[in-house]
């Protein structure tokens, strides 16, 4: 069958289109056939070494298709049935996956929906229902709200009741606002902090949503009110460098550095944050917007999309 594989950590080259062998399951494992994979910007760090991974391997973080076959103790699925999953090895033909893992995809969702959806949706989940629960009312700032997880986050906000500054940069802010973000801001050519404090009558807001690091980080900390919530979920601009503490104790701030599998820990939890995520979707409450499907063949091209900030919504790969 054919796959990605990366072979040596490095640029959009190092995605490799090969052969590779039919996968077998394992005990507690099932073969799903891919019908269509999502890309991430963490398959960039992979493919990097941002992350490091044994090599060679599949990239790939997550998909949606048909269980093909179950390997001995499965018991969560049955051959025939529609998943997703969020796990490693997802740019292929088909991925073994460990059953636990793999959530059933509802009538009303086709394949590539689920595929664009669950990793970036689990994100926005957790982010609104449990890094800091939005119970409405609450000022916040989304940054790149045009994104995967920012699209998704906005709508989720949005649905419960906080008000949402949101950045983008310029040819993204009409997406923005029909995710129904409350104020839009171009931080490419506007000031995002001062635009926040002038409207906020210099208070702040109660949570920051940041998952473009490097280059926000800092207007990000301004822009918390005394006693809120930075939550810094992801680095697109590059990493942050190390934090003063000190920096915090001016404004009493939390700040956390959260991460998707620690909030998807249990099959209870993966199986309540799917579901929510799902029903958001058929209730027409967030919209998936796929910006581009492409061959499995051209992966690379995919990631340079994403890297060039080039995507609007969500890219998938259709092996
Ligand atoms: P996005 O679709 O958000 O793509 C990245 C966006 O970031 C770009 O489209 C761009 O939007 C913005 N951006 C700002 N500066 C840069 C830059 N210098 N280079 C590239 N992009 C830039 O990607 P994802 O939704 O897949 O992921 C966003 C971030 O969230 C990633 O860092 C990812 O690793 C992280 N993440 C974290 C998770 C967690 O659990 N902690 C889970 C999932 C994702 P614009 O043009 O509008 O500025």
């Amino acid at each position: 069958m054919k796959a990605i594989q990366v072979r040596q950590p490095g640029g959009p080259e190092a995605l490799e289109y090969v052969d590779v062998p039919q996968p077998e399951p394992g005990t507690g494992q099932a073969v799903v056939r891919i019908e269509a994979a999502g890309i991430n910007f963490i398959d960039i760090y992979h493919r990097t070494g941002l992350y490091p991974l044994p090599i060679p391997f599949t990239p790939g973080s997550e998909g949606a298709g048909v269980v093909e076959a179950v390997g001995p103790g499965v018991t969560e699925v049955q051959v025939g049935d529609r998943v997703a999953f969020f796990h490693p090895g997802s740019y292929a033909e088909r991925a073994v996956v460990p059953a636990a893992k793999l959530v059933p995809v509802p009538a009303g969702i086709d394949a590539r929906t689920a595929a664009a959806a669950l990793l970036q949706g689990l994100t926005a989940h957790y982010l609104t229902a449990s890094t800091f629960p939005l119970k409405g009312g609450e000022k916040i700032l989304i940054h790149a709200a045009a994104g995967g997880v920012g699209g998704i986050l906005t709508q989720m906000a949005k649905a419960r009741g906080a008000w949402v500054f949101a950045t983008a940069s310029t040819s993204k802010l009409d997406v923005v606002r029909e995710y129904g973000a409350d104020r839009v801001i171009d931080y490419t050519t506007e000031d995002f902090r001062s635009i926040i404090l002038d409207e906020t009558a210099s208070t702040g807001l109660d949570v920051v949503y940041d998952s473009v690091g490097q280059s926000t980080f800092n207007g990000s900390l301004d822009c918390v009110r005394t006693r809120g919530t930075l939550v810094m979920y992801g680095q697109s601009s590059g990493p942050v460098p190390p934090v003063d503490l000190l920096s915090l104790s001016r404004k009493s701030i939390y700040l956390t550095r959260p991460t998707l599998g620690h909030y998807v820990a249990t099959r209870e939890e993966l199986l309540w944050r799917s579901r929510e995520l799902f029903d958001d979707i058929l209730s027409g409450a967030v919209r998936i917007r796929i910006d581009q499907e492409l061959s499995l063949g051209e992966a690379d091209e995919a990631h340079r999309l994403l890297e060039g900030r080039q995507t609007v919504g969500k890219l998938i790969l259709i092996p």
